[in-house]
């Protein structure tokens, strides 16, 4: 996890950890719908084909897991101890391909925004992180 949010958070977002049937794309969905952000999902056509696409906003949204997009200083993005080789050539060739279709992406304008796995477990955080980077004013109390 990277400094995003204070020691507080991190401890609120720690004590929330629990199982739910919700993927970590779904999650983000979820508060775009509740900060009223309308949007498609896949951009099929689009470099890397990001999860989310907000058009009104130029926007793309990758969500992507801990592990396999190697979130850098996450503690799931640990390196396997066997097949060591393999899982580097694959991990550092994910971590390759997302900074080459980010880099295409912004070239054509679009302004690209990366969820990770861990930063979509708080509701709170992720939607006060989704509103930052869309750069949309406070969120409202979550009440649902
Ligand atoms: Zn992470």
């Amino acid at each position: 996890m990277t400094d995003i949010v204070d020691r507080a958070t991190r401890s609120r977002m720690m004590a929330h950890i629990r199982s739910r049937d919700t993927t970590p794309e779904r999650a983000a969905r979820r508060e775009l719908y509740h900060l009223g952000i309308r949007y498609r999902l896949h951009g099929g056509k689009l470099p890397g084909r990001p999860d989310i696409v907000i058009r009104r906003l130029r926007t793309v949204i990758f969500v992507h897991g801990c592990f396999w997009h190697q979130h850098s200083g996450c503690r799931m993005a640990y390196m396997p101890k066997s097949n060591v080789e393999f899982w580097q050539r694959k991990l550092q060739g994910n971590v390759a391909r997302d900074a080459r279709n980010q880099a295409l992406l912004m070239e054509q304008g679009w302004r690209v925004v990366v969820i990770w796995e861990c930063e979509t477990r708080d509701r709170e955080v992720l939607r006060e992180l989704l509103a930052r980077w869309l750069a949309l004013e406070a969120p409202a109390e979550i009440t649902d």
